[in-house]
Protein backbone atom coordinates (compact mmCIF):
# COMPACT_ATOMS: atom_id res chain seq x y z
CA UNK A 1 0.00 0.00 0.00
CA UNK A 2 1.00 3.40 -0.41
CA UNK A 3 3.18 5.71 1.91
CA UNK A 4 7.09 6.22 2.85
CA UNK A 5 9.30 2.78 3.56
CA UNK A 6 12.26 3.69 5.38
CA UNK A 7 14.00 0.79 4.51
CA UNK A 8 18.02 -0.11 5.98
CA UNK A 9 20.35 -1.32 3.76
CA UNK A 10 24.12 -3.09 4.62
CA UNK A 11 26.93 -1.23 5.93
CA UNK A 12 29.54 -3.39 4.13
CA UNK A 13 28.27 -6.98 4.50
CA UNK A 14 25.23 -7.83 1.37
CA UNK A 15 24.59 -10.84 3.44
CA UNK A 16 23.43 -8.04 6.29
CA UNK A 17 20.15 -7.28 4.10
CA UNK A 18 17.07 -8.12 6.14
CA UNK A 19 14.10 -10.20 4.63
CA UNK A 20 11.89 -7.61 4.56
CA UNK A 21 14.06 -5.17 3.16
CA UNK A 22 13.93 -7.24 0.03
CA UNK A 23 10.71 -8.16 -0.40
CA UNK A 24 9.49 -4.04 0.30
CA UNK A 25 12.03 -2.68 -2.53
CA UNK A 26 10.44 -5.67 -4.77
CA UNK A 27 6.95 -4.89 -3.96
CA UNK A 28 7.63 -0.55 -4.25
CA UNK A 29 6.78 1.93 -7.12
CA UNK A 30 10.12 3.84 -6.55
CA UNK A 31 13.47 4.04 -4.60
CA UNK A 32 14.59 7.46 -3.00
CA UNK A 33 18.03 7.19 -2.51
CA UNK A 34 21.10 9.37 -2.36
CA UNK A 35 23.43 8.22 -4.83
CA UNK A 36 21.17 6.31 -7.59
CA UNK A 37 24.60 4.19 -8.43
CA UNK A 38 25.44 3.01 -5.35
CA UNK A 39 21.50 1.88 -4.95
CA UNK A 40 21.52 0.51 -8.21
CA UNK A 41 24.06 -1.35 -7.62
CA UNK A 42 22.46 -2.99 -4.38
CA UNK A 43 18.89 -3.16 -6.43
CA UNK A 44 20.98 -5.72 -8.86
CA UNK A 45 22.66 -7.79 -6.93
CA UNK A 46 19.42 -8.26 -5.42
CA UNK A 47 17.90 -8.70 -8.89
CA UNK A 48 15.51 -6.02 -8.47
CA UNK A 49 14.43 -3.03 -11.34
CA UNK A 50 13.20 0.03 -9.86
CA UNK A 51 12.63 3.76 -11.04
CA UNK A 52 15.55 5.51 -8.65
CA UNK A 53 14.98 9.07 -7.43
CA UNK A 54 17.69 10.77 -6.01
CA UNK A 55 17.07 12.37 -2.57
CA UNK A 56 20.17 13.47 -0.93
CA UNK A 57 21.31 16.32 0.78
CA UNK A 58 21.56 18.95 -1.81
CA UNK A 59 17.47 17.78 -2.16
CA UNK A 60 15.46 21.28 -2.22
CA UNK A 61 11.52 21.96 -1.11
CA UNK A 62 10.72 20.52 -5.00
CA UNK A 63 12.36 17.53 -4.87
CA UNK A 64 10.69 16.44 -1.36
CA UNK A 65 7.13 17.98 -2.58
CA UNK A 66 7.64 15.41 -5.31
CA UNK A 67 8.24 12.48 -3.24
CA UNK A 68 5.40 13.32 -1.15
CA UNK A 69 3.18 13.91 -3.89
CA UNK A 70 4.26 10.03 -5.36
CA UNK A 71 3.69 9.00 -1.19
CA UNK A 72 -0.48 9.63 -1.47
CA UNK A 73 -0.96 6.71 -4.24
CA UNK A 74 2.43 4.84 -4.28
CA UNK A 75 4.69 2.91 -2.27
CA UNK A 76 8.11 4.91 -2.16
CA UNK A 77 11.32 3.46 -0.63
CA UNK A 78 14.05 5.49 1.12
CA UNK A 79 17.19 4.10 1.50
CA UNK A 80 20.80 5.80 2.25
CA UNK A 81 24.17 4.61 0.86
CA UNK A 82 24.44 2.20 3.22
CA UNK A 83 22.90 2.03 6.75
CA UNK A 84 19.93 3.08 8.09
CA UNK A 85 18.61 6.09 6.42
CA UNK A 86 18.26 9.21 8.83
CA UNK A 87 21.03 8.58 11.17
CA UNK A 88 23.81 11.07 9.85
CA UNK A 89 22.01 10.46 6.66
CA UNK A 90 18.99 12.33 4.81
CA UNK A 91 15.38 11.60 5.22
CA UNK A 92 14.43 13.82 8.47
CA UNK A 93 12.44 16.31 6.83
CA UNK A 94 10.66 14.14 4.71
CA UNK A 95 9.44 11.68 7.33
CA UNK A 96 8.33 14.79 9.10
CA UNK A 97 6.32 16.53 6.64
CA UNK A 98 5.37 12.75 5.16
CA UNK A 99 3.74 12.24 8.86
CA UNK A 100 2.55 15.99 8.99
CA UNK A 101 0.73 14.95 5.91
CA UNK A 102 -1.18 12.43 6.93
CA UNK A 103 1.11 9.96 4.87
CA UNK A 104 2.00 6.57 6.00
CA UNK A 105 5.53 5.83 7.72
CA UNK A 106 6.97 2.84 8.29
CA UNK A 107 10.55 1.51 9.05
CA UNK A 108 12.18 -1.51 8.24
CA UNK A 109 14.79 -2.15 10.91
CA UNK A 110 18.71 -2.95 9.68
CA UNK A 111 22.11 -2.23 10.03
CA UNK A 112 23.47 0.73 11.59
CA UNK A 113 26.96 1.55 11.91
CA UNK A 114 26.59 2.96 15.19
CA UNK A 115 24.07 0.58 17.17
CA UNK A 116 26.81 -2.72 15.66
CA UNK A 117 30.13 -0.53 17.14
CA UNK A 118 28.47 0.32 20.58
CA UNK A 119 27.44 -3.65 20.90
CA UNK A 120 31.32 -4.58 19.80
CA UNK A 121 32.95 -2.15 22.09
CA UNK A 122 32.20 -3.36 25.28
CA UNK A 123 31.76 -0.06 26.83
CA UNK A 124 28.44 0.31 28.93
CA UNK A 125 25.57 0.55 26.82
CA UNK A 126 22.50 1.57 28.54
CA UNK A 127 22.61 4.56 28.07
CA UNK A 128 24.68 6.72 25.08
CA UNK A 129 24.75 9.35 23.21
CA UNK A 130 25.04 9.67 19.61
CA UNK A 131 26.60 12.65 18.09
CA UNK A 132 27.29 12.00 14.58
CA UNK A 133 30.50 13.23 13.11
CA UNK A 134 32.94 15.60 15.18
CA UNK A 135 33.74 18.59 13.46
CA UNK A 136 36.51 19.18 11.58
CA UNK A 137 38.07 22.03 13.12
CA UNK A 138 40.09 21.67 15.94
CA UNK A 139 38.24 24.53 17.78
CA UNK A 140 34.54 23.67 17.38
CA UNK A 141 35.90 19.49 18.41
CA UNK A 142 36.61 20.56 21.39
CA UNK A 143 33.89 22.83 21.76
CA UNK A 144 31.46 20.03 20.93
CA UNK A 145 33.78 17.45 23.24
CA UNK A 146 33.95 19.62 26.16
CA UNK A 147 29.80 20.45 25.96
CA UNK A 148 29.74 16.43 26.20
CA UNK A 149 32.10 16.21 29.24
CA UNK A 150 29.58 16.26 31.77
CA UNK A 151 27.00 13.90 30.19
CA UNK A 152 27.00 10.11 32.22
CA UNK A 153 27.17 7.98 29.30
CA UNK A 154 28.82 6.48 26.74
CA UNK A 155 29.37 8.49 23.74
CA UNK A 156 29.16 7.60 20.16
CA UNK A 157 30.44 9.68 17.09
CA UNK A 158 31.34 8.97 13.47
CA UNK A 159 34.98 9.95 12.00
CA UNK A 160 37.27 9.45 9.36
CA UNK A 161 40.63 7.74 8.88
CA UNK A 162 42.87 10.84 7.91
CA UNK A 163 41.34 12.86 10.92
CA UNK A 164 41.14 9.68 13.62
CA UNK A 165 44.91 10.89 15.03
CA UNK A 166 43.23 14.86 16.04
CA UNK A 167 40.40 13.52 17.49
CA UNK A 168 41.95 10.90 19.75
CA UNK A 169 44.26 13.64 20.75
CA UNK A 170 41.62 16.41 21.61
CA UNK A 171 39.56 13.55 23.47
CA UNK A 172 42.75 12.58 25.39
CA UNK A 173 42.77 16.27 26.47
CA UNK A 174 39.18 16.91 27.00
CA UNK A 175 37.76 14.37 28.25
CA UNK A 176 41.12 12.65 30.19
CA UNK A 177 41.03 8.96 31.99
CA UNK A 178 38.48 7.86 29.54
CA UNK A 179 38.28 4.62 27.86
CA UNK A 180 38.03 4.67 24.16
CA UNK A 181 36.96 1.93 21.46
CA UNK A 182 37.29 2.49 17.58
CA UNK A 183 34.91 0.31 15.35
CA UNK A 184 36.51 0.44 11.50
CA UNK A 185 35.45 -1.55 8.55
CA UNK A 186 32.16 -2.74 10.62
CA UNK A 187 31.17 -6.21 8.56
CA UNK A 188 33.74 -6.10 6.12
CA UNK A 189 37.23 -8.34 5.40
CA UNK A 190 39.09 -6.14 7.79
CA UNK A 191 36.71 -5.25 10.42
CA UNK A 192 38.37 -4.24 13.39
CA UNK A 193 37.17 -2.57 17.07
CA UNK A 194 40.30 -1.69 19.26
CA UNK A 195 39.79 -0.34 22.79
CA UNK A 196 42.29 1.56 24.73
CA UNK A 197 43.37 4.88 26.21
CA UNK A 198 43.42 7.85 23.28
CA UNK A 199 47.20 7.49 23.96
CA UNK A 200 47.28 4.11 23.36
CA UNK A 201 44.93 4.07 20.68
CA UNK A 202 46.78 7.12 19.10
CA UNK A 203 50.31 5.50 18.79
CA UNK A 204 48.89 1.98 17.76
CA UNK A 205 47.25 3.65 14.70
CA UNK A 206 50.24 6.28 14.32
CA UNK A 207 51.65 2.90 13.81
CA UNK A 208 49.41 1.74 11.74
CA UNK A 209 47.55 4.17 9.62
CA UNK A 210 43.68 3.30 9.82
CA UNK A 211 41.69 2.92 6.80
CA UNK A 212 37.94 2.83 5.92
CA UNK A 213 34.82 3.95 8.04
CA UNK A 214 35.04 4.20 11.37
CA UNK A 215 33.12 4.95 14.76
CA UNK A 216 34.71 6.79 17.52
CA UNK A 217 33.39 5.55 21.25
CA UNK A 218 34.06 7.46 24.61
CA UNK A 219 33.01 5.60 27.32
CA UNK A 220 31.24 7.57 30.44
CA UNK A 221 33.09 9.30 32.97
CA UNK A 222 34.25 7.57 35.88
CA UNK A 223 31.84 7.56 38.70
CA UNK A 224 32.84 7.79 42.52
CA UNK A 225 31.29 4.87 44.17
CA UNK A 226 30.47 5.38 47.42
CA UNK A 227 28.72 2.58 49.65
CA UNK A 228 26.18 3.29 52.27
CA UNK A 229 28.20 2.76 55.09
CA UNK A 230 30.79 5.12 53.51
CA UNK A 231 28.45 7.72 53.00
CA UNK A 232 26.77 7.48 56.82
CA UNK A 233 30.44 7.60 58.06
CA UNK A 234 31.33 10.65 55.44
CA UNK A 235 27.73 12.82 56.41
CA UNK A 236 28.55 11.79 60.62
CA UNK A 237 32.12 13.46 60.20
CA UNK A 238 30.78 16.87 58.12
CA UNK A 239 28.11 17.10 60.82
CA UNK A 240 30.99 16.89 63.40
CA UNK A 241 33.11 19.65 61.55
CA UNK A 242 29.91 21.56 61.38
CA UNK A 243 29.15 21.62 65.01
CA UNK A 244 33.18 22.15 65.90
CA UNK A 245 33.29 25.33 63.68
CA UNK A 246 30.03 26.35 64.64
CA UNK A 247 30.93 25.81 68.58
CA UNK A 248 34.70 28.37 67.54
CA UNK A 249 32.64 30.66 66.00
CA UNK A 250 29.91 31.25 68.90
N1 LIG B 1 23.18 5.88 8.18
C1 LIG B 1 24.43 5.16 8.35
C2 LIG B 1 24.24 4.07 9.42
O1 LIG B 1 23.12 3.88 9.90
O2 LIG B 1 25.21 3.37 9.73
C3 LIG B 1 25.57 6.11 8.65
C4 LIG B 1 25.80 7.12 7.56
S1 LIG B 1 27.12 8.22 7.81
C5 LIG B 1 26.95 9.33 6.45
C6 LIG B 1 28.55 7.34 7.33
C7 LIG B 1 29.50 7.10 8.48
O3 LIG B 1 29.06 5.96 9.21
C8 LIG B 1 30.91 6.75 8.05
O4 LIG B 1 31.69 7.91 7.82
C9 LIG B 1 31.43 5.98 9.25
O5 LIG B 1 31.82 6.86 10.28
C10 LIG B 1 30.16 5.23 9.68
N2 LIG B 1 30.11 3.91 9.06
C11 LIG B 1 29.31 3.50 8.05
N3 LIG B 1 29.57 2.21 7.73
C12 LIG B 1 30.56 1.80 8.55
C13 LIG B 1 31.28 0.58 8.72
N4 LIG B 1 31.03 -0.46 7.94
N5 LIG B 1 32.22 0.52 9.68
C14 LIG B 1 32.49 1.57 10.47
N6 LIG B 1 31.85 2.75 10.35
C15 LIG B 1 30.90 2.87 9.41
Amino acid sequence: SNGLYIVATPIGNLGDITLRAKETLARCDAVACEDTRVTGKLLRHLGISKPLWRYDDHAGERDRQRLLDAMRTQAIALVSDAGTPLISDPGYRLVSEAREAGIPVTSLPGPSAPIMALTLSGLPSDRFLFAGFLPNKDKARRDVLEELASVRSTLVFFETAPRLGKALEAIGEVLPGREVAVARELTKLYEECRTGSPTQLALHFEAHPPRGEIVLLVGPPATDVVNEADADALLREALETLKTSQAAAH
